[in-house]
């Protein structure tokens, strides 16, 4: 079978003094999310399926959070970084989808944003990037507005031909 699947999990605080970037959309927002990167936790999901998918570890492998190289570093630029892993190893993607679990704000206008801006760095169709948006409805760490979380799974095909594709 020439399909494998990847799942990735990501969250990150939500603290004051930072803008909040998701898949790359910097939303209006009091808080924003604290990390080394633009701590962008969709993103990050989205390479750790990736990764996870070849078994080829997590992003801290590729993307240290002590390398100063990362600093503030774009998430979506790393995305395109992954994605070119995958096709240099002969897979390419055939969807993503994801869940962000946030209280407040709300995610749901940015939905399609989101979605193309992750497409475009994987090199596919933006109706192949599910990305859904649900609070916790007020329980847990997400539900007190502590942090923001994202699981994501996506589907590879391999497809060696396909590999210098852009
Ligand atoms: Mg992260």
């Amino acid at each position: 079978m020439n399909l494998r699947v990847g799942h990735g999990y990501d969250v990150h605080r939500l603290v004051e003094g930072r803008p909040l970037i998701l898949g790359g959309v910097t939303i209006d927002h009091p808080l924003g999310l604290d990390g080394h990167s633009d701590a962008d936790v969709l993103v990050h999901a989205v390479m750790d399926a990736l990764l996870g998918g070849l078994a080829l570890g997590d992003i801290g492998r590729y993307f240290p959070p002590d390398d100063p190289r990362w600093g503030g570093a774009n998430s979506l630029v790393l995305l395109q970084q992954v994605a070119a892993l995958v096709r240099e190893r002969g897979w390419r993607v055939v969807n993503v989808d994801t869940v962000l679990v946030a209280e407040r704000p709300r995610l749901q206008p940015h939905v399609p944003a989101m979605a193309a801006n992750m497409a475009t760095r994987l090199g596919i169709s933006p109706d192949h990037v599910g990305v859904k948006a649900t609070t916790n409805e007020k329980l847990g760490p997400e539900g007190r507005e502590e942090g923001i979380s994202c699981s994501a799974v996506v589907l590879l095909v391999h497809a060696p031909e396909d590999s210098h594709a852009p």
